[in-house]
């Protein structure tokens, strides 16, 4: 029996056969993480692979059965995978691992499109909890939808692919920069400034004296999408880094791509719902939306949506939902920071968690005194280690960052207040909420062990 706890390091653990396998299911990940630059994405994404695993779409009208595999993609933004098991409902619950696949990005405003000094602009409205000045002179790819009039709909994709042109926020040159250098690093670049520019030329043949940049650019964006400018304002485009996931380091040990947070999380819950067809569980595998901005609306966690879902299943067995529920368990699936030398100063080194050493289970998040905190019960924590042992899962447990250094929340509290044992596992992120972050694909590759034990 060990009697001192030492944290281990994947990579140090892993054998050949192992290595090749945390490889391996990292090409499928940057895949999945390539389609997923925005919740949509990810939506289609999750929706085609369902699919392509046998799962039909969900109806709240419908009497469910064990062996029901269902998808139900709500508003083309918040997903439910849904696979029925065997065991009775209420004397079990069902088995929820919920992700959230909205990352931090520059929202585009309602009217977004003017000129200045012969330079074609789109104004931004960030979205989620940024450091502005990384969002300037980087790659920028337009993401999103806009509904044009009578009920037609136009897609926009503009960055990804290599012949595509990018978008673009200027900054200062370091040689004017001297003021604002010495700004605080939150106040240096203001939200209002966070401008990309989208052409610069002019309508020669125009009539109009002003703004000839700005009409040539409506007269191209009539002509691919068949919109006006007042499409704008019915519409939700973003801007995000341009470009796909990349390894990092000779090893290629790591991965920096953007939006980790949080389709790290997704990616592993949901290959392990596929993975676990023959569980006796019934397993709820939810993408959820608007986590970074406190998952209001009826496509974030707080939404009546989930419990609407789980009272289905519960229905067509003729068990009690309050029952259901209650004999639930949940795994909030979200990143958490792991630490960094570099920044060490704002964790607690021993107690935080570390990038390759597996699956990162947050016992609570939560700021200022463990506020607005999910703080899971000594008794789940005790049955969900368990299980990983069992299962030979790497996992570590930390707090995200030192005390009174800052903080965090994830959707595991809006899960716990329906009355659902739930807990923070998740990977440990370095550069969280930067256009790039950077992960490990022996953590990823755990979170996914950890899934399928909970799923097992
Ligand atoms: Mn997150
Ligand atoms: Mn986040």
């Amino acid at each position: 029996m060990e009697l001192k706890y030492t944290r281990k390091n994947v990579y140090k653990e892993a054998d050949g056969k192992q290595l090749k396998a945390i490889y391996k299911y990292a090409e499928g990940y940057k895949k999945f993480l390539d389609e997923s630059k925005t919740e949509r994405g990810a939506a289609h994404a999750a929706e085609r692979l369902a699919i392509e695993h046998g799962y039909k779409p969900f109806s709240f009208a419908e009497k469910l059965k064990a062996g029901d595999k269902r998808y139900f993609i709500n508003r083309q933004k918040n997903v439910f995978l849904i696979k029925v098991g065997s065991e009775n409902v209420e004397e079990h619950g069902v088995r929820i691992m919920v992700a959230h696949v909205d990352s931090p990005r520059l929202d585009i405003k309602p009217n977004p499109v003017y000129e200045e000094s012969g330079l074609c602009y789109l104004k931004t409205h960030y979205y989620g909890g940024v450091k502005k000045y990384q969002w300037t002179a980087l790659p920028l790819a337009l993401h999103g939808v806009v509904m044009l009039p009578d009920g037609k709909s136009v897609e926009v994709c503009v960055g990804e692919d290599d012949n595509d042109p990018i978008f673009y926020i200027t900054d200062i040159l370091p040689h004017l920069g001297r003021e604002q250098a010495a700004k605080p690093l939150g106040t240096a670049i203001p939200g209002e400034s966070l401008n990309a520019v989208i052409g610069a030329l002019p309508a020669v043949d125009d009539e109009e004296e002003k703004e000839t940049v700005k009409a040539a650019i409506l007269k191209l964006l009539n002509k691919k999408y068949g919109l006006t400018e007042i499409d704008f304002q019915c519409s939700e485009l973003c801007l995000v880094p341009a470009g796909k996931a990349r390894d990092v380091g000779f090893d290629g040990a790591l991965i920096a791509s953007y939006g980790h947070d949080d389709k790290v999380c997704a990616y592993p819950e949901m290959t392990a719902l596929f993975e676990s067809e023959n569980s006796p569980h019934t397993i709820i595998s939810v993408f959820s939306d608007k986590e970074e901005v406190g998952s209001d609306g009826t496509t974030g966690a707080q939404s009546r949506i989930i419990c609407d879902v789980i009272d289905t299943i519960a229905n067509s067995f003729g068990a009690n939902p309050i029952i259901v529920r209650y004999n639930s368990k949940c795994i909030s699936a979200d990143v958490t920071a792991g630490f960094d030398p570099e920044f060490a100063s704002v964790f607690e080194k021993r107690n935080t968690t570390y990038i390759n050493c597996g699956a990162a289970i947050s016992k609570y998040t939560g700021s200022g005194g463990k506020g607005g905190s999910n703080d899971a019960n000594a008794e789940y924590v005790g049955w969900l280690r368990d299980i990983f042992d069992k299962n030979g899962v790497y996992w570590q447990m930390g707090e995200l960052g030192a005390i009174d250094a800052g903080g965090g929340g994830t959707v595991a509290k809006f899960i716990a207040n329906l009355g659902i044992d739930t807990i923070d596992v998740g990977v440990p992120v370095l550069s969280m909420h930067a256009p790039y972050e950077l992960i490990s694909k022996a953590d990823v590759y755990s979170l996914y062990q950890a899934c399928l034990a909970f799923c097992k």
